[in-house]
């Protein structure tokens, strides 16, 4: 067991620390009032596009693709990819200034993995030169969509075309003026056994009969430009060469999706959770109450203490995780990524929380990144997947492995 990053990680460590200090940090006030005027809502940050350049030339591009996919990033390992993550993770909008937001990542995945020729010339190329954005059309209103099994929206074959109807919600990213294409999830062959009756196929943003019903909002956030969304799906018809994989192998791809986008979302909470907590002893050692220092006073220190505590033990659990997913893949490190998935954001909330505290009335506003990060991890234990459903399937495995 060696607890160092490689040289090659640990150069990567340097340049991307770098390149945060000189770029990112110094734009987040400025995203932020750009972002804060309504005026602006659903609308791209206009320095975005000057970030994403500089980020390519100086090589820190597509750093989440795998090794397979060397051809088109510096090919890490998940071990490799997550401090870098977690680097980006301090700052919300910076993963995509590297190429590495998510859903673009699982989505450029699934086209790397399973796209044909022609389904990866016309979105996967744009994409991992980040040209376009995308979505990924799962959620439903009208079913438990925790159980994907129940997903109901129809995906028929109609002469050359597929032809979709439904419902989705809370559907990440389709307001970015930049998305394109969505990659749609959906039932074909209602007679087969559940896990092979669900198909997944690419869906323009522009098709007809595809809209927007509404937006929506998270703990009040808007989440601009990407926004989370409720569409309809009416007779939307694409040409059945849009399909991936084939009829019925949603369940599949699926799989390949979302070991490793459940295991980034991970290390960002840790990100969050390190730079609140770096953030939270600045503001308690600066600042004065009955006397002493907020930071003299031993619950605060408490606070300060368990929350490292914390922090390292979830990073070493999500090392742990992505280590067993280079090694036997996602899914033979299943139990490791759900315990990730259950630990990392409830870690991160619990730590943003008390630096919110630490920080009176002020850890509530904008004014620190701590707010935005407690409402993040929130959301994320319900995100890819409820808590329950990943401790049910840990509980499961492990019930296997000792009671047999
Ligand atoms: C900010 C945000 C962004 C999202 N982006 C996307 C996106 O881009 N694309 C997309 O398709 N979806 C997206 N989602 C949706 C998300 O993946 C789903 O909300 C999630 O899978 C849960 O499905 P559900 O909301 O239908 O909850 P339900 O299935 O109705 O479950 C409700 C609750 O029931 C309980 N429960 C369920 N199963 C079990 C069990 N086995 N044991 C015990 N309790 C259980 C849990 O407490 C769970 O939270 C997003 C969600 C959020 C909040």
């Amino acid at each position: 067991m060696d607890f160092e990053h490689s040289a090659k990680v640990k150069e990567l460590i340097a340049r991307l620390g770098a390149f945060m200090d000189a770029h990112i940090y110094p734009a987040e006030a400025e995203e932020h009032r750009w972002h804060a005027d309504p005026a602006n809502l659903w609308k791209s940050w206009p320095g975005l596009d000057a970030l994403k350049e500089k980020a390519r030339a100086a090589g820190l591009w597509n750093l989440f693709l795998p090794r397979e996919y060397e051809e088109y990033s510096p090919g890490l390992t998940n071990l490799e990819y997550a401090p870098l993550a977690e680097m980006m993770g301090r700052v919300p909008w910076s993963p995509e200034v590297f190429n590495c937001a998510a859903p673009d990542t699982g989505n450029m995945e699934v086209l790397a993995r399973f796209g044909s020729p022609a389904q990866r010339a016309r979105w996967l190329d744009p994409l991992l030169a980040g040209e376009i954005r995308s979505s990924y059309a799962m959620t439903e209103p009208a079913v438990a969509s925790s159980d994907a099994t129940n997903v109901a929206t129809t995906i028929l074959a109609d002469g050359d075309d597929y032809v979709i109807n439904g419902r989705k919600w809370w559907i990440s990213g389709i307001m970015d003026p930049r998305c394109t294409v969505l990659i749609v999830m959906g039932k074909t062959l209602a007679e087969n056994p559940r896990h092979q009756q669900h198909s997944m196929i690419l869906v323009p943003k522009d098709t007809p009969g595809l809209s927007v019903v509404r937006t929506m909002t998270v703990l009040g956030r808007t989440h601009s430009p990407g926004g989370e969304t409720e569409l309809l799906f009416d007779n939307v018809r694409v040409p059945k060469e849009n399909l991936i994989l084939g009829e019925g192998r949603g369940f599949e791809i699926a799989q390949g999706r979302l070991g490793p986008g459940r295991i980034h979302h991970c290390m960002r909470s840790i990100g969050q959770a390190q730079r609140a907590l770096e953030i939270m002893t600045r503001r308690v050692e600066s600042r004065v109450a009955f006397g002493r220092k907020i930071s003299e006073q031993s619950s605060i220190r408490q606070d300060i203490a368990l929350s490292w505590c914390e922090i390292e033990q979830a990073r070493l659990l999500t090392l742990k995780a992505a280590d067993m997913m280079d090694k036997v893949g996602s899914k033979g490190a299943r139990d490791l990524i759900a315990a990730i998935k259950v630990v990392a954001p409830r870690m991160a909330q619990a730590v943003t929380d008390r630096a919110i505290q630490a920080h009176g009335a002020m850890g509530l506003s904008d004014d620190t990144p701590i707010a935005y990060a407690f409402a993040t991890n929130r959301y994320v234990r319900i995100a890819d997947g409820p808590d329950e459903v990943h401790m049910s399937q840990l509980a499961k495995l492990k019930i296997a492995e000792y009671a047999d």
